[in-house]
């Protein structure tokens, strides 16, 4: 379990909370308007009303003892940056922000935080790439091209092995493991035999995967 602080609980800023919550975490919730306070305070391990362009009101906060700070003031642009400003002079490392736009982008990224997110932008491509791959339910970016993708069998592939379903590309690809209903199977023998509706989680880059695509519907 961790401590997450969230500044901004619109939309985005509740989502990520409640998210965060439910993964078991606590989180501090900050926003200057008590009706959005209001909304989660029963459910927030911490709820505070407070302005985030204030740097002491900041400071009251303790905020060096959370292992990450989600900026997420929405379209406010001046607190945005105000309070980034604010939490890198109050010494904390890990600030995440919500950007609304590219200078917001531009200025954030001169000022060095942990991570800029673009919900719409980035999920806009994860909706892209599941209407292009229907059947990866689930993928994560590892870097240096690797990406890791939970696929679900169909019914047309129930009976095959690994190795007859990943032909060519098994020497380039990794079968993490396969999960049928409660059950893990790890690691998986290139003789296995899949089922339909069983998730299959593979590790590869994005052009071997891609190849094993047409195979999967
Ligand atoms: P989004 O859709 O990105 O979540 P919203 O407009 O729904 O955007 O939410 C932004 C939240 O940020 C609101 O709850 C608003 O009260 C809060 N907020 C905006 N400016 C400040 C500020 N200076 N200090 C604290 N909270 C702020």
């Amino acid at each position: 379990m961790a401590q997450f602080a969230v500044i901004g609980l619109g939309r985005f800023g509740s989502t990520a909370s409640l998210e965060l919550l439910r993964l078991g975490h606590q989180v501090l919730g900050v926003d200057a308007d008590a009706k959005y306070i209001n909304r989660l305070a029963d459910k927030l391990s911490y709820a505070v009303i407070a302005d985030a362009t204030d740097e002491q009101a900041l400071a009251e906060l303790d905020l060096l003892r959370y292992e990450a700070v989600l900026v997420a003031t929405g379209e406010n642009l001046e607190a945005s940056i105000l309070c980034v400003l604010h939490l890198k002079n109050l010494g904390v490392q890990q600030i995440w922000v919500k950007a609304t736009s590219k200078s917001h982008h531009t200025i954030l990224s001169r000022l060095g935080v942990s991570r800029i997110i673009h919900p719409e932008e980035e999920m806009g491509i994860k909706v892209a790439q599941a209407l292009n791959y229907p059947m990866v339910n689930q993928y994560l970016t590892l870097g240096n091209n690797q990406y890791l993708v939970e696929i679900a069998l169909i019914a047309r592939l129930d009976g095959i092995t690994l190795s007859d379903l990943l032909g060519d590309a098994t020497h380039f690809t990794k079968a993490v493991l396969v999960k049928r209903r409660e059950q893990l199977f790890s690691p998986v023998a290139e003789n296995f035999v899949l089922k339909s509706g069983d998730s299959l989680v593979l590790a590869g880059t994005l052009s071997i995967l891609k190849t094993l695509a047409p195979r999967l519907v």
